[in-house]
């Protein structure tokens, strides 16, 4: 298991973790297999989708902010629930396959790490199997 190191500079942002991921694939040595990624963390996500027009993840930030706002009747008091609703919306694990030794993705999509609760030091987790 690698863990990746995520550092985040606002309290919503999605960042491109493709290139940290197809590293740890390629230095596996698993030649057809999959690549799981985990976000040991509440209030931050991981999600594949377009990576070359940096206005889809821009999209989708607003919009996961027009659906669930960080003011709001929440119950929980830390003041965050927003982003801990946002979390389990988006879904803390993807699962991409492995091909030829390599991470093997559409041509349009990247890995993203999706910060709800920034800006802080976070993790993503990734095995090979
Ligand atoms: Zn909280």
């Amino acid at each position: 298991m690698h863990s990746l190191k995520v550092k985040t500079s606002a309290r919503s942002q999605a960042l491109d973790i493709t290139r940290q991921v197809a590293e740890v694939v390629a230095a596996a040595g698993v030649n057809s297999g999959w690549c799981e990624v985990f976000v040991p963390h509440t209030t931050a996500a991981v999600a594949v989708n377009e990576a070359a027009d940096p206005a889809v993840m821009a999209d989708l930030l607003a919009a996961l902010e027009r659906l669930v706002p960080w003011q709001g009747d929440y119950r929980h008091t830390e003041g965050n629930a927003a982003a801990h609703v946002k979390s389990v919306l988006v879904g803390g694990t993807v699962r991409l396959p492995v091909s030829g030794g390599r991470l093997s993705l559409g041509t349009w999509q990247g890995v993203f790490f999706l910060e709800f609760d920034g800006p802080r030091n976070r993790q993503a987790w990734v095995e090979v199997l």
